[in-house]
């Protein structure tokens, strides 16, 4: 039996070519071990159009390894990042591949995720680079103050604020919350690459420990409507541009999933007051979502959180 089935997928494959193309497209994971990749492969980055970099660094969680990613643009006048990394240790790495880019030094970081996987480093980065100014939402600048984090943005973007360092336009934008509250982006106009921060995680189950659930679904489909020719994730893989624009929008889907079905529970009265007390997780039906990196860890908090928008207790 087992060789029959050999020599069916065979024939299959050989019979559809197109099922051959399909294997060779990047597996639809965030889990760096199932994409055959290792620690050592790490910190690595990659052009997105000239002088724009998508950084990839590692974080683990619930014993997956995957990653954590950065924006560098580099300019004739100093390079912007826009978020950094979890720790100084990898505040350290960043800087080392910051010189590798550019020998320019570095004159601002956007915060565009206030988590700390994206601002721990951030100490680190302004040792290094004593000149850089840190910009973020007003929100964000709350979190970060009352959780006494070492570096402030001493300058905040509300609604919009374009930059322009050296010949290169930038758009820091506030297209609504989502993942943390002061959520931010930004947007290159001449190459339309977005980069999204956390609002979008790339084959990560949607993690809403501090969301705005219904927002969040909002502010992703005011990205889809952008001109935007690279979407750019917070976590996962960064693949190519047709990949990152498709899977945007699966995100999307999985976040409608976990509201449609936090909705479904709750009317049929499953409780869930927290991710620790959550009978309704059982229940749940995920789909296609439950295959996603981080899925068991996060899918129980997602649904708490959303349980609280449903009852009017998310923080204003
Ligand atoms: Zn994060």
């Amino acid at each position: 039996m087992k060789n029959l089935g050999c020599i069916a997928a065979v024939l299959s494959c050989a019979l559809f070519g197109a099922a051959f193309a399909h294997a060779a497209e990047p597996a639809r994971t965030a889990d760096i071990a199932k994409r055959g990749l290792k620690p050592a492969d790490f910190p690595r980055w990659k052009q997105l159009v000239p002088n724009v970099y998508a950084y990839e660094d590692l974080l683990s969680s619930a014993g997956v390894t995957f990653t954590t990613n950065s924006l560098i643009v580099a300019t004739t006048d100093g390079l912007v990042l826009v978020d950094g990394q979890d720790d100084p240790e990898r505040g350290k790495v960043l800087v080392e591949s910051l010189k590798k880019i550019s020998p320019q030094p570095l004159k601002y970081v956007v915060v565009a995720s206030d988590h700390v996987d994206h601002v721990g480093a951030n100490g680190v980065l302004k040792q290094a680079y004593p000149g850089a100014v840190f910009i973020s939402s007003p929100a964000s600048l709350k979190t970060m103050t009352d959780q006494k984090r070492d570096v402030l943005p001493t300058e905040t973007v509300a609604d919009k604020r374009s930059l322009k360092v050296g010949a290169t336009e930038l758009q820091i934008l506030n297209i609504g919350r989502g993942h943390t509250g002061g959520d931010l982006v930004v947007y290159l106009p001449e190459s339309k690459v977005l980069f999204m921060s956390e609002l979008y995680l790339h084959h990560v189950f949607p993690a809403m420990i501090t969301a705005y659930p219904s927002e969040w679904v909002a502010t992703i489909k005011k990205a889809q409507a952008m001109d935007v020719s690279w979407y750019v994730a917070g976590h996962g893989f960064i693949d190519d541009m047709a990949t990152m624009k498709a899977d945007l929008n699966e995100s999307l889907k999985a976040t409608e999933q976990v509201i449609a079905e936090a909705k479904r529970l709750k009317a049929a009265g499953q409780p869930c007051e927290s991710e620790k007390n959550c009978p309704a997780f059982a229940q749940a039906n995920l789909g296609p979502y439950a295959e996603m990196t981080l899925s068991a860890s996060q899918a129980p908090r997602a649904l708490a959180r959303v349980y609280m928008e449903l009852e009017g207790k998310l923080p204003k």
